[in-house]
């Protein structure tokens, strides 16, 4: 793989528009479930695993999470030529079950979350019981490096603290010579949720938080021409191309 991201199609969700944005009905959307891999010289760091549906937990059966065998992560991964065991840092954005489900399979990596969400996943609130699965992320031999708010990574890729959808929400930051881009994963579902302004998402644990990360990526696309790769936008993503392409980037 050349230096650059690829997006993974990890799969998709097929539920009421709602749940991503509160105010806009009931009509049934089939939402794509993301996810990245970015090629930094030596290194490769994978942004979500994506669900494993094989697992067949309730809330997959209620929000219809789908995915062919080309969906799970490590097939994914071959479209770039690269294995689980290829990649060196796993940057997991929270633990919820469509963005952590392929975890176990990474025993190679350093798994970067911040410390706030590995403690929630354990206990989460009554309303988010039916999203974490410690069969995703409990592993005594996963080598999670835990940290708290914002933290570089390497020259021009920084993990952006983003909490309100969970206690531990994080994206990540690139910026590159010939382009910056931003992964909120759900911190921001959609671009519907922030522009032209704030509409609540569906599912948040603190909206009151959700709506001062929201105001920290609005400064960064303002100030530094950041683009924004939301967590779950339809539209946006039917407008991507995913893995095998790459987005090339310039170090
Ligand atoms: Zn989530």
């Amino acid at each position: 793989m050349e230096d650059g991201f690829s997006l993974l199609d990890l799969g998709y969700n097929y539920h009421a528009k709602s749940i991503l944005v509160s105010d806009a009905g009931n009509e049934m959307v089939k939402v794509p479930i993301v996810g990245v891999v970015i090629k930094y010289r030596d290194l490769k760091i994978l942004f979500d695993t994506g669900p494993d549906s094989r697992r067949k937990y309730p809330i997959m059966i209620e929000l219809n999470t789908t995915q062919g065998a080309e969906n799970f992560l490590p097939n994914q991964l071959k479209l770039i030529n690269l294995e689980t065991k290829d990649i060196d840092l796993v940057v997991v954005s929270h633990l919820h079950y469509d963005h952590a489900g392929f975890l176990g399979e990474l025993k190679n990596s350093s798994i970067i979350i911040q410390k706030d969400e590995l403690r929630y996943a354990y206990n989460p609130d009554w309303f988010y019981k039916n999203v974490y699965y410690r069969q995703d992320f409990d592993y005594p031999d996963l080598e999670y490096q835990t940290i708290n708010g914002d933290y570089e990574l390497v020259d021009g890729i920084r993990i952006i603290s983003l909490p309100g959808h969970t206690p531990g929400t994080q994206g990540l930051l690139i910026e590159a010579n010939n382009k910056s881009v931003i992964f909120t994963s759900d911190a921001i579902y959609t671009l519907e949720n922030i522009f032209p302004k704030k509409r609540k998402q569906g599912f948040d644990w603190s909206t009151a938080l959700w709506g001062e990360s929201v105001d920290k990526v609005k400064l960064l696309i303002k100030l530094h021409k950041v683009e924004l790769f939301p967590g779950h936008d339809v539209q946006f993503y039917s407008n991507k191309n995913f893995a095998p392409y790459i987005y090339k980037l310039e170090w």
